[in-house]
């Protein structure tokens, strides 16, 4: 019923082992790991500066590899659902000129870290990747992909550990070489996380307090709908355009600024749809810090009423839901115990994230199986720690 996942040593193994058959039983001399992600709430705030709640999954990338003495780089995933192919070399210019994307599309994840690297010059080097984060489920599989290559690569040249450093590197990553323009929040967390805690991240200062979140009678449920809708590409950019608009005819930096006064105040230089994305972004920073304090006192009741009013905004204001995110929402929204729930991520398919007691934890994915017309994924997940080397003794 509820998804079960390898833990971090098992995906090591595997990678190992995929190591060994890939390069004529070497063995990898280095392995790092770094984690998927939930948002708990603040969702489409982290490119508008805004306030963010999220934890770092104990779902995770792993990579393992060796450095070689050429300038050439092999990269193999084990990831059953890339359709395309699961190798790839390329090689390392040598004039300093620019890694340029290309295909497999996966690999410029890979490439991106390795032009952003603050080490700079990366080496040749082979490597093996393992993950038990769901592909393009919103749960930050390219996050935890970038900033595994990023500790990975540390292994081998070491720059001066600076994590707020890594995240903004993995981000320019994603920036140029996989055209997404995403906010910081994946990165972050994928890079800082820690176990017990989410993290309240201001993406205006780059500073990030943790939230205890280790109660034995709470649950933090997500449920993957295993749909996508091609939509989610196209309308991210959109989405940011909207923001920046409002902010510029606010007179803003960004919507951080923004206070529902002055939106009001400019509702008529606005367009009715400009008004509603500004509007659903001001409230729902105001919305994150208030969830925060909430969950720092154990309010739960009351976190759980603001996750559904966020996922209210998102799917009336901010028009990122889609009807299997709702569903997911109302029928988990239909169990005692259940304190909140709310789509997480961009949005147009995904996941879902709930919180509830845990002894609601079996008839809450028993009716949300029911009720949904799909066939949904379930993860049962406590706040883990951020990514991290690891030893392959
Ligand atoms: P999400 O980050 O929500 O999972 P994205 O669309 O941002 O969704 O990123 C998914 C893409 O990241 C995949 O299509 C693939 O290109 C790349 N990716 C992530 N994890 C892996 C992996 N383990 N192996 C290969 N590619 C991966
Ligand atoms: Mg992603």
């Amino acid at each position: 019923m509820s998804s079960s996942f390898p833990t971090v040593s098992e995906l090591a193994a595997e990678a190992r082992r995929v190591y060994g058959e890939e390069f004529g039983g070497d063995a990898p001399r280095a392995a790092a790991c770094a984690p998927g992600r939930v948002n708990l709430i603040g969702e489409h705030t982290d490119y508008n500066q805004g306030l963010v709640l999220p934890m770092a999954l104990p779902l995770v990338t792993v990579v393992v590899g060796s450095q070689t003495s050429g300038k050439d780089v092999t990269v193999v995933t084990a990831a059953k659902d890339a359709d395309e192919p699961r190798r790839v070399t390329f090689s390392l210019p040598s004039d300093g000129s620019t890694l340029a994307p290309g295909l497999p599309g996966w690999a410029n994840y890979v490439k991106g870290v390795i032009q952003h690297h603050r080490a700079l010059p990366v080496p040749g080097f082979r490597a093996v990747i393992t993950s038990s984060v769901p592909l393009g489920g919103g749960l930050s599989s390219s996050a935890s992909l970038e900033v595994a290559v990023y500790t990975f690569l540390q292994q081998l040249m070491q720059d001066d550990g600076d994590k707020v450093s890594t995240a903004v590197a993995c981000q320019q990553a994603e920036h140029t070489h996989a055209g997404v323009p995403c906010g910081i929040m994946d990165q972050f967390v994928s890079v800082l996380g820690r176990e017990g805690h989410a993290l309240l991240i201001d993406c205006r200062s780059l500073e990030a307090t943790p939230v205890p979140l280790r109660d034995q009678d709470l649950v933090i449920l997500i449920t993957n709908s295993n749909v996508r809708h091609s939509l989610a590409g196209s309308e991210y950019p959109t989405r940011r355009r909207q923001c920046e608009e409002a902010a510029s005819i606010l007179g803003k930096d960004s919507l951080r600024d923004a206070t529902m006064e002055d939106l009001e105040e400019a509702r008529d230089r606005l367009d009715d749809v400009t008004y509603r994305r500004a509007r659903h972004v001001i409230e729902e920073i105001e919305r994150t810090a208030r969830a925060a304090k909430a969950l720092e006192g154990g309010a739960y009741e009351e976190f759980g009423r603001l996750m559904v009013e966020s996922h209210n905004s998102l799917r009336d204001l901010y028009e990122v839901s889609c009807r299997e995110l709702d569903e997911l929402v109302s029928a988990a929204m239909e169990v005692e115990g259940v304190f909140g729930s709310r789509m997480t991520g961009g949005g147009f398919g995904g996941c879902t994230v709930t919180l509830l007691q845990t002894s609601a934890t079996e008839r809450t994915i028993l009716h949300v199986q029911e009720r949904f017309g799909g066939t949904p994924t379930f993860y049962v997940t406590t706040p883990s720690d951020g990514a991290r080397a690891l030893s392959l003794l």
